[in-house]
């Protein structure tokens, strides 16, 4: 008799009730919908690339603590001595190790409202119950009710993007430091924006216990090599190191990661044309009266103006891509989110807005 098990007997309810994280065909289009860096590295750095794929012993495994790749980038980020890192295939896959690590029965993973949902989707994959705090409307921390929340629900982790996404603003340092003293529990401050931002909390780990860091390689030029790490204190990620899968980060995410992190100049430099390019982004939206934006340290702009989700659709149909965030969350009604593309993107995504607004007027 073949068996009659379905998923819904099978599998946890709240698995059955997720949508799955949806990432749009975006063959043909300008992209600018997911925080890439739109500059590839230069040509005579991707041939030494190529030169490591020939020697790459791909039959063996990699190394599983990656060793190399670590050394390269406690030197590359100026990681505190004392400090030690954890290696995650993408910063997703460190989020869903804490996660998986503090889910005790009735333990609480809290974050602000609106933020990078994987937060919210990890805490339903591990079991973790979720509370998200809701930001003041111009998306600013609101310390007083995030306090009293603490005190209500004791959370075992928090996480903090600084700077947010979707909002694309640092939060008040000194409303994360009073909310890390405030916390029975962890606090991991989310630095996937690091490099457009101008600020870390990176020398406050040696001062908060209850400290974690995360960055990302994915907003630097490297997103499709998928490596993320964190860093803090020996007790705690050696304990997380138990929930790491031994072979997370595939070789050649360990050689070419290592090789880049050798010309840290070349991704500064991308960097600061994506910042130069959100300034003249900004300089177009405030010439727009119908649209108001909200300052951005990252490489990416959020925007509100009316009938989003119209402009999004016509703006997908002149094939360039955006991120519709109307309907996600009530403060993020009629908003928009654009990334930082190259000058050339970006000029054709101001023209097709400005097109379009004038059309639907
Ligand atoms: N944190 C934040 C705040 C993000 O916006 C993202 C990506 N959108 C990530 C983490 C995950 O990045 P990755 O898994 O590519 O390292």
């Amino acid at each position: 008799m073949p068996s009659t098990a379905h998923p819904e007997q099978i599998f946890r309810p709240e698995i059955l009730q997720l949508s799955a994280y949806h990432v749009p065909p975006a063959t043909g289009m300008i992209k600018l919908d997911a925080m890439e860096n739109p500059y590839p590295l230069p040509l005579a750095l991707r041939e030494e690339i190529a030169g490591l794929m020939i020697q790459a012993p791909v039959n063996r495994y990699p190394d599983a603590s990656a060793t190399s790749l670590k050394s390269s980038l406690r030197q590359a980020l100026a990681i505190p001595d004392g400090m030690d890192i954890l290696l995650g295939n993408g910063s997703d896959e460190i989020i869903q190790i804490i996660a998986m690590a503090a889910a005790k029965p009735g333990a609480v993973l809290m974050s602000v409202e609106p933020a990078f949902v994987m937060f919210r989707m990890i805490a339903t994959f591990t079991g973790i119950r979720y509370v998200g705090v809701p930001l003041k409307k111009d998306f600013s921390l609101d310390l007083e009710l995030m306090l009293s929340a603490i005190t209500k629900h004791q959370p075992a982790v928090i996480f903090l993007a600084y700077p947010n996404n979707p909002t694309g603003n640092l939060f008040d340092p000194e409303a994360i430091k009073r909310i890390i003293s405030a916390t029975p529990g962890i606090v991991v401050v989310d630095e996937a924006y690091q490099a457009f931002a101008d600020t870390s909390f990176i020398d406050e780990l040696s001062k908060y216990p209850n400290l974690l860091l995360m960055r990302t390689l994915s907003k630097s030029g490297l997103a499709g090599l998928r490596l993320g790490l964190l860093i803090g204190r020996p007790e705690w990620l050696e304990q997380l190191e138990k929930l790491r899968l031994p072979y997370n980060i595939g070789i050649m995410t360990q050689l070419i990661a290592e090789k880049v992190l050798q010309h840290t100049a070349i991704l500064s430099e991308q960097a600061e044309a994506i910042k130069s390019e959100r300034a003249k982004m900004n300089a177009f939206f405030a010439t727009m009266k119908s649209i108001e934006t909200y300052p951005s340290k990252a490489n990416f702009i959020l925007f509100r103006v009316n009938k989003a989700s119209q402009i999004f659709q016509a703006l997908k149909q002149r094939r360039i891509l955006i991120k519709n965030l109307d309907g996600t969350h009530p403060l993020l009604e009629n908003c928009l989110r654009v990334t930082v593309g190259t000058p050339e993107e970006n000029a054709q995504f101001c023209t097709a807005l400005q097109s379009i607004l004038s059309e639907i007027a």
